[in-house]
């Protein structure tokens, strides 16, 4: 088969030393293993800016819907109700969650292209006190857009609901106080910024409310609460665990800490954006969100004429090395290129060409 770079928002293009962790077989309830998983849930507390005291990590098997699953149907009893903001299929997929535990909630659903906006929020909640948690996707990687996070973070104190955020394709990429917003559940998985392979997400949780949780999960596997008690002893997971992706992510940590950490690869990422944004909008590309509300993950774009076939475009591009996304929109046709991954300057460049071949319009 032929290789190329995955400009993909998870799997993404991984390092070969992340790859390499994953060529001995490691054994679960061994005590260097273990150390792994502790190491990995102390080094993702710092990268929260969270103490110990004050925050813990649950790691959980499967993708990252698994983990959001696990929040959702731990965090919230029967006697609570969430307000779940969408603007997204990510956020779509969290009320569908919520529909099939059976949980009470309300949806605030805004345009793909839009910001929530915080006037209708706070009468929401204001009219309606048996709100408990707000729940609310950071990168929504259907589109790009970066939802406002300082916005709805002063809500939830505000109100002083419990707040529980997806942030699957931004932690990682994106600097985040996590104790300073007041997050209370934060959501990410080990295959978007971090740079892991695929097979587990992770929640970093103020413990205070974990810790009140206990029997409220419809689900087995999914109780974050167990997972937590189990995890806590000594770094052993509750069931078998994916110890090769666990040993890779442990890699990829490292990896991120030399690069500089999240601020230096936030700022990679940034700089990458800004350059595909740049290159693709002289070769007649527009975006689908507007620049201030754009992620530096993920960039929809929009068809650049009626005749435009993106089966052509992938199969061009991908036969020189790169894969891109198709869209996830309804009302616009569009494709999405992801940025984050070990991808550097020269790659964007090396497909901006690619692009600017197909379409013609290479200098
Ligand atoms: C990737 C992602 C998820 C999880 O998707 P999986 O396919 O289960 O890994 C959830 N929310 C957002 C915003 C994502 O980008």
């Amino acid at each position: 088969m032929k290789q190329y770079k995955l400009l993909t928002p998870g799997p993404l293009t991984t390092t070969k030393t992340v790859k390499e962790e994953m060529l001995f077989d490691r054994c679960t309830w061994d005590s260097d293993y273990k150390e792994i998983t502790q190491k990995i849930r102390r080094q993702l507390l710092d990268f929260a800016h969270a103490s110990a005291e004050e925050y813990t990590v649950v790691l959980m098997q499967g993708s990252g819907t698994f983990a959001v699953e696990s929040v959702m149907t731990t965090a919230i009893s029967n006697e609570d109700k969430a307000l779940i903001i969408t603007n997204g299929a990510y956020g779509e997929r969290i009320v569908k969650i919520a529909d099939y535990i059976g949980l009470n909630f309300v949806q605030y659903a805004v345009e793909y292209n839009e910001y929530p906006n915080e006037a209708s929020i706070r009468k929401l909640l204001a009219e309606d006190e048996s709100i408990t948690h707000i729940v609310m996707v950071h990168c929504e990687t259907t589109t790009g857009i970066l939802n406002p996070i300082d916005m709805i973070s002063s809500v939830a104190q505000d109100y002083g609901k419990t707040l529980i955020i997806d942030a699957m394709s931004s932690f990682g990429g994106v600097e985040m106080n996590v104790p300073a917003l007041g997050i209370d559940y934060l959501i990410s998985s080990a295959n978007k910024c971090i740079q892991g392979v695929p097979g587990f997400g992770f929640v970093i949780a103020k413990k205070e409310k974990l810790a009140a949780c206990e029997g409220n999960a419809r689900s087995l596997s999914l109780d974050l609460f167990d997972q937590w008690k189990e995890m806590n002893k000594d770094g052993k997971w509750r069931y078998t665990s994916p110890t090769h992706v666990v040993a890779a992510f442990s890699k990829a940590i490292d990896e991120l800490i030399a690069e500089g950490g999240i601020a230096s690869r936030q700022n990679r990422y940034t700089n990458n954006n800004k350059l595909l944004r740049e290159r693709l909008a002289q070769a007649g590309f527009a975006t689908y969100i507007t620049e201030e509300k754009q992620s530096p993950i993920i960039t929809s774009f929009i068809y650049p004429t009626e005749q435009f076939s993106f089966d052509s475009f992938y199969h061009f591009v991908k036969e020189k090395g790169f894969v891109i996304y198709p869209g996830k929109l309804t009302d616009a046709d569009t494709f999405r290129i992801g940025n984050i991954g070990e991808i550097d300057e020269e790659d964007i460049s090396d497909l901006c060409n690619i692009i600017e071949d197909y379409m013609g319009v290479r200098a």
